[in-house]
């Protein structure tokens, strides 16, 4: 029997602890060598945190929500000493009180199989499954197998062609192909090269890279040391938030383990290739998660951007070629050489392939983890994933890709989840934080929150973003003070121009999409406020 019990940073902050203790005291008292209970990564379902998942063999997985130490006792004598499934603690139990809800239209099934019956899990395949502090577990699923395949059976260059042909798309927000990056990089002479692993997650409501890294460390491991063969790099860094410490410690743990197993270091599977990773902290800025200023910090720098070019895969880390990816992006790679380009392709959509993880929060009943092929709907993910807005409230918008991205309306519901889709309607992907608003929600009061964001994130180089930034937030503050005038939204729309063509990083050149979307959309909320003084 095996008992596993998410510890992830969700389920930690909803008390998991204590669960994890009192099943493996249980089993430990009694002796029962027949009875393993592990830690594990995010789940998926952070909403009903403590989540504990019991295999028998033969029988079908249960899943049992929002355990404490008390039920827990009682899982552990009812279910693995006795065979009898505490129903009432089950995810069925959730889907029961949902069906009595009034508005049974609006608020979808909450059981297991809805929550994961359109997600495609290949970043997360093993979030929630396997022990991230064990490699053996990763070993047991595939894990290092891919490299062992490119390390005996590839060249190099069949590599980024594999790349090329699966066509993964940057998952940190930008959207550049991976395979193309890397073959730019390639050609380069250079006594050293480098992969970065951008780990730099900033952008409000989004947790895909913490989960990724807490879940399944090895994955993002075994993928750098893949990208460092196709590149010629001997050395990769992971940049990862300090504010993150359960990812940091568990890729510490995974490092030292692949290190004793021959799996980092030299002469990997006796191939001559040498790779090895070392881990750098953070200390909060977003504007670190923008390539140059990330490496510019590594190098013990303030972190601020630079002009591009040249560009990183010319002149990176310390002027070396270096390839940049973010963790999503990397966790597909292992996946993708294992399986192959077509695999990959076959889910997606013809400029998107592959999936897309998205941190789903907000007003949303299922906050979450979820991961769905490219070109599911929104409405599909908020709706039948999401189970849409709690307490019988009618959705408002959706705020996707964090303060770079924009709110889209219910008219977009229906838009094909990629790329292009998302930037055609006015917001982008970005990194994958959706957070969703109800009917409550001012719009004009979350344009303002995402730009006190930025405003306090700029780095301070360039004019437009330094200055225009603050200018547009005190006209927003005037405004939901009650004081704005129609030229007051004028000047705003204008400024908003300036500093999105004028900034020079990523980070001004998006700062105002979340005001520029809102004005768009919800323009009737900023006259309101205009008009009525409040
Ligand atoms: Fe710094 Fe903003 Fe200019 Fe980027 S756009 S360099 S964050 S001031």
């Amino acid at each position: 029997i095996r008992v596993v019990v998410g510890l992830a940073t969700c389920g930690i902050s909803a008390g998991a602890k204590p669960v994890l203790k009192t099943l493996a005291e249980e089993a430990e008292k009694r002796n029962m060598k027949n009875v393993q209970v592990v830690q594990t990564g995010c789940i998926g379902m952070c909403t009903y945190e403590p989540i504990v998942e019991v295999y028998v063999p033969g029988k079908e997985k249960v899943t049992y929500i929002h355990v404490n130490s008390e039920k827990a006792m009682k899982i552990f004598e009812e279910h693995i000493l006795n065979g009898n499934v505490v129903e009432e603690y089950t995810i069925g139990s959730a889907e029961v009180k949902n069906k009595e809800s009034k508005d049974e239209e609006e608020h979808t099934s909450l059981m297991d199989v809805q929550f994961y019956k359109k997600q495609k899990r290949v970043a997360l395949r093993n979030c929630g499954i396997i022990n991230p502090e064990n490699i053996y577990e990763y070993i047991a699923t595939d894990g290092y197998m891919a490299l062992g395949k490119v390390l005996t059976e590839m060249t190099p260059d069949d590599v980024i062609k594999v790349m090329k042909d699966a066509g993964l798309r940057g998952r940190g927000g930008a959207g550049f192909p991976t395979g193309m990056k890397w073959s730019f990089a390639a050609p380069n002479k250079a006594d050293q090269k480098y992969i970065i692993c951008n780990a730099d997650e900033g952008d409000p409501g989004a947790f895909m890279d913490r989960s990724v890294l807490e879940g399944d460390p090895h994955a993002v491991l075994e993928a750098m040391a893949i990208a460092g063969y196709a590149i010629g790099a001997t050395k990769g860094f992971i940049y990862v938030r300090a504010e993150y410490p359960v990812a940091v410690q568990r890729l510490h743990i995974a490092i030292d383990q692949a290190r004793e197993l021959g799996l980092l270091g030299k002469n990997i599977f006796n191939s001559g290739f040498d790779f090895d990773i070392e881990t750098r902290l953070g200390a909060g800025a977003f504007v670190c998660g923008e390539e140059t200023a990330l490496m510019q910090s590594i190098e013990g720098k303030r972190g601020m951007s630079r002009i591009k070019p040249p560009f990183p895969a010319n002149k990176g880390l310390w002027g070396k070629p270096t390839v940049i990816n973010n963790v999503e992006t990397l966790a597909n790679i292992p996946q993708i050489l294992y399986h192959g380009a077509e695999w990959f392709k076959s889910f997606g959509t013809a400029k998107s392939s592959g999936t897309k993880v998205f941190a789903l929060g907000g007003k949303i009943t299922n906050t979450g983890l979820v991961e769905v092929p490219m070109g599911t709907t929104l409405r599909e993910v908020i709706y039948d994933i999401g189970g849409g807005c709690p307490n019988g409230k009618a959705f408002k918008a959706v705020q996707t890709g964090g303060p770079s991205g924009g709110c889209l309306t219910k008219d977009h519901l229906d838009i094909p989840i990629d790329y292009e889709n998302l930037t055609a309607a006015g917001s982008m992907m970005g990194s994958g934080g959706m957070i969703v608003m109800d009917e409550d929600n001012c719009m004009v009061d979350i344009a303002r929150f995402f730009l006190e964001f930025t405003v306090d994130e700029s780095c301070g180089k360039c004019t437009p973003c330094r200055v225009g930034t603050k200018r547009m937030l005190g006209i927003l503050e005037k405004i939901t003070q009650g004081n704005g005038t129609m030229e007051d939204l004028e000047e705003l729309e204008t400024l908003a121009t300036s500093v999105k063509d004028g900034s020079l990083c990523g980070l001004g050149q998006t700062a105002p999409n979340p005001v520029l979307s809102t004005l768009k959309y919800f323009r009737d909320e900023y006259i309101a406020h205009i008009v009525d003084k409040k």
